[in-house]
C-alpha cells in the first residue's frame, strides 16, 4: 500500500522529534519542514529533510495527507491550527486545558468548511493521560480519579527562579509525593489536592556573592510557586548545571480508584516515565497523523480529540492483526 506523506509545521522539539519518529514508521514518508524562519537558516536532524517556507504549503496540497503541527499552543496553533485546515488534515498537541473548547471550535468550523480532517490535543497530557481519565471513569463510576506529573522539568517554576536576583541559572522539577502516591496505591481513595500531590526539587547556579541561605528563603517562600509545596533547593555549579540538566525529561501517573461493590476496590494505574518529554510527544503526534489520514480518505470531516479515534487507527497493523495478535 502506499505510504502515507506527512508534512511537518514548525521546527522546534516537536518537530525535530517528528522528524526522528517518522524515520522508525515505514508506512510514512516525510515530505518535509515547512517553517516561518528563512529554510536556509533551519538545520534539520537528517541531512536529507527538506525545508520550505510555510508560505509555499499552498504548492502541496496534492502531494501532503497530513500535516503535523508542532508550533508553540499559546500563540501559534491558535492561529495555525484553524488556518492550515481549511487546507490540510492535520494534528496538533494544542495543552492549553482551560482553552481547548474555544481551540475545537475554531478548528472544527475551517475543516468542516474545507471539508478536512483535524485531531487537537494529541501527545500525552492531553493525550494519553486523558484518555486514561475517561477509561477510569467511564470504568469505576465510583471512586476518584488522580493525575500525577514528573518527575519532569517545569518551564514556569524554572524561569521563576531565574528571575530572583543572584541566580545565574537553575531548573526546577516538580516531583510526584511519594507518600501521597503510595496513599492512592494502598486504595485508600484520599482527598488529595494537586498540591499535595506535588513537591518541587530546584538547582540553582548562584551569582558571585549572592547569599545562599537569602536565596534560599526567597525560593521556599514564593507564595503561588514554591511556598505550598514541599520544596527542595540544592546549590551547584554552572558545569553540574550544564552536564546533568540539560534534558526535558517528565512523566506521570493517571490512577482510577474505586469501589465495584462495598468494600470491593478497584485500582487502575497508568504511568509514563519520559526521558525527553518532546520526543515522545512527538511519536504520540506522528501515530494520530496515521489515524487522522485514514479518517481523511475515508471521508471523515472536521475536529477530533483522542477521545473520538478508534484506537485500531493509531496502529500500522490491520484490524485483522491487531485481532490475531493484540486483542
Ligand atoms: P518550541 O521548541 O519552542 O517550538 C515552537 C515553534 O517555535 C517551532 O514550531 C518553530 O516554528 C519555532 N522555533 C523553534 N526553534 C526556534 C528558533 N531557534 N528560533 C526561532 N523560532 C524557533 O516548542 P516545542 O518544545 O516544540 O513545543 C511545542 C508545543 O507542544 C508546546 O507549546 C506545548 O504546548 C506542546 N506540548 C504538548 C504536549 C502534550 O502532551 N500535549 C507535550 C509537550 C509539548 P518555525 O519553524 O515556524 O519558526
Amino acid at each position: 500500500t502506499d505510504r502515507i506523506r506527512v508534512g511537518i509545521v514548525g521546527y522546534g522539539n516537536l518537530g525535530r522529534g517528528v522528524e526522528t519518529s517518522i524515520g522508525l514508521n515505514p508506512d510514512l514518508e516525510l515530505v518535509g519542514v515547512f517553517s516561518r524562519r528563512d529554510p536556509l537558516s533551519v538545520t534539520t536532524a537528517s541531512p536529507d529533510t527538506k525545508v520550505y517556507a510555510i508560505a509555499d504549503l499552498g504548492d502541496f496540497t496534492g502531494s501532503v495527507d497530513v500535516l503535523i503541527l508542532c508550533g508553540g499552543s499559546k500563540s501559534d496553533l491558535p492561529e495555525q491550527t484553524p488556518e492550515l485546515a481549511a487546507n490540510f488534515t492535520v494534528v496538533d498537541s494544542f495543552d492549553t486545558h482551560a482553552k481547548v473548547p474555544e481551540h475545537f471550535a475554531a478548528v472544527d468550523a475551517a475543516a468542516v468548511a474545507g471539508g478536512n480532517v483535524a485531531v487537537i490535543s494529541t501527545g500525552w497530557d492531553p493525550g494519553l493521560f486523558s484518555l486514561n481519565r475517561l477509561f477510569g471513569e467511564a470504568i469505576l463510576p465510583q471512586g476518584n480519579t488522580y493525575t500525577f506529573w514528573g518527575r519532569g522539568l517545569s518551564q514556569g517554576h524554572s524561569d521563576a527562579l531565574r528571575r530572583i536576583p543572584g541566580v545565574a541559572g537553575a531548573v526546577q522539577y516538580t516531583l510526584p509525593s511519594e507518600d501521597a502516591i503510595g496513599r492512592v496505591r494502598a486504595g485508600e481513595n484520599p482527598e488529595l489536592t494537586t498540591r499535595e500531590q506535588h513537591d518541587r526539587e530546584c538547582f540553582v547556579v548562584l551569582e558571585d556573592g549572592a547569599d545562599a541561605d537569602l536565596i534560599r528563603e526567597t525560593i521556599v517562600t514564593m507564595p503561588d510557586y514554591f511556598e505550598p509545596y514541599d520544596t527542595t533547593v540544592h546549590f551547584i555549579s554552572a558545569e553540574e548545571l550544564a552536564r546533568d540538566h540539560a534534558g526535558m525529561p517528565h512523566g506521570g501517573f493517571v490512577f482510577r480508584s474505586g469501589e465495584s461493590s462495598p468494600g470491593v476496590t478497584q485500582t487502575i494505574e497508568y504511568r509514563l516515565a519520559l526521558d525527553s518529554n518532546p520526543e515522545f510527544t512527538s511519536s504520540v503526534l506522528v501515530a494520530y497523523a496515521r489515524a487522522a489520514a485514514r479518517l481523511a480518505a475515508g471521508g471523515a470531516k472536521g475536529a477530533h480529540t483522542p477521545f473520538d479515534i478508534a484506537p485500531g487507527l493509531l496502529s500500522p497493523k490491520s484490524p485483522e492483526q491487531l485481532r490475531a495478535e493484540l486483542l
